[in-house]
């Protein structure tokens, strides 16, 4: 487990050199954005335990693989006590539900894991403000902290090689692109991500961009249909 200190509230955890989850300092100890893929449950304990607190509530951005992967072992790890938050949409994608036509793409693997709380658009967890921003997946949302403004996008951008919307094939991490679900709409939430004027952006798989405009302001340029 790779640690990056992104802020003094929140801690980069890097696994597999590419997908990251993200510790968030509140009063009562962490809450963990995103899981990674399997097997990071106890990396990403001992992490929090290092950083000197415990993980009290898990958010996840989306339903993907790489994000709720290790969802199920944490949660048997830290018992019920631990509070999951969940996307409303992606929540009711992973409880059987069809909430959208066709095909999704991306992995949605097979959870035990009930989500405590649904997330809609506008809900705090913690310090941090649930930001709708669906595209990638139906119900992805993106969470601001509102003690900095940093932002934390999920994988409506990625930050391999550089800033780059996920609505289009970019050859350094093109997995990105192949998952997402509407590419319109992760478009418009990355148009909508950029007017919030983040201070700090971190992704699901990239590295931290500081003072992020004139990045995300290409990255938009760059992702506009042709
Ligand atoms: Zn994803």
């Amino acid at each position: 487990m790779q640690t990056t200190t992104v802020t003094p509230d929140i801690t980069q955890l890097t696994r597999l050199r590419f997908v990251n989850a993200f510790l968030v300092r509140e009063d009562d100890g962490f809450t963990l954005v995103d899981t990674t893929t399997s097997g990071g449950a106890d990396g990403l304990i001992a992490a929090a335990r290092s950083a000197g607190g415990e993980i009290r509530r898990i958010a996840l951005t989306h339903g993907h693989g790489d994000h709720v992967g290790s969802l199920d072992a944490l949660k048997q790890r830290l018992g019920n006590t631990v509070e999951v938050l969940m996307p409303e949409l992606d929540a009711r994608i992973h409880a059987g539900e069809k909430v959208v036509e066709g095909k999704l793409p991306g992995q949605w693997p097979k959870l035990k894991t009930t989500p405590t709380t649904r997330l809609a658009p506008g809900d705090r967890v913690g310090s941090l403000e649930v930001v709708a921003s669906p595209g990638h997946t139906p119900g992805h949302v993106s969470f601001l902290d509102t003690r900095d403004r940093t932002l934390i996008a999920g994988d409506a951008y990625t930050t391999i090689g550089r800033t780059a919307v996920t609505n289009h094939f970019y050859w350094r991490f093109p997995l990105a692109a192949m998952a997402t679900w509407d590419k319109s709409k992760d478009l418009e939430s990355a148009r909508a991500l950029r007017a919030l004027d983040p201070a700090i952006l971190v992704v699901g798989h990239g590295p931290v961009v500081r003072a992020p405009g004139p990045a995300l302001d290409r990255a938009l340029t760059e992702a506009e249909p042709s």
